[in-house]
């Protein structure tokens, strides 16, 4: 294991479990445990990777792997009419968990703003 302490390297040791949503050599899917949307999927990879800071030029692969993922597994999970990856990033991204993944967030109806629009 990565991290010994990281609740999503726990996940990858299949030492918590999860509803798997995808496994590859290098990259895992999951349903997010309190979910915003009818489809809320984490992906992130196997070796961990704090945050999106911490990704190094060697990463970009992994990265891009990460994201081209992504439809396919929206639309295996039935957002077939777009969807929404979300990555938080440190304090000001409200990241709670420090492994770096993607939501990937959707269902049958739009989704609400990105963000609250703020009065100008
Ligand atoms: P973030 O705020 O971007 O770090 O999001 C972390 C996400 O991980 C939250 O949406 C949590 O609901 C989700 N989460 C935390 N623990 C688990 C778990 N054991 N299984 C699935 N999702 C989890
Ligand atoms: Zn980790």
């Amino acid at each position: 294991m990565d991290d010994p302490n990281c609740i999503f390297c726990k996940i990858v040791a299949g030492k918590i479990p999860c509803r798997k949503a995808h496994e590859d050599g290098e990259v895992m899917a999951f349903h997010d445990i309190r979910p915003q949307a009818p489809v809320h999927v984490l992906v992130i990879p196997k070796k961990h990777i704090a945050t999106l800071y911490d990704a190094a030029p060697a990463d970009e692969a992994l990265l891009g792997r990460m994201l081209a993922l992504a439809p396919s597994i929206a639309r295996a999970q039935g957002a077939t009419d777009g969807f929404r990856v979300i990555v938080n990033t440190g304090r000001v991204g409200n990241q709670e968990v420090q492994h770096i993944h993607l939501h990937v967030i959707g269902g049958p109806d739009p989704l609400g703003r990105m963000l609250p629009r703020k009065e100008p």
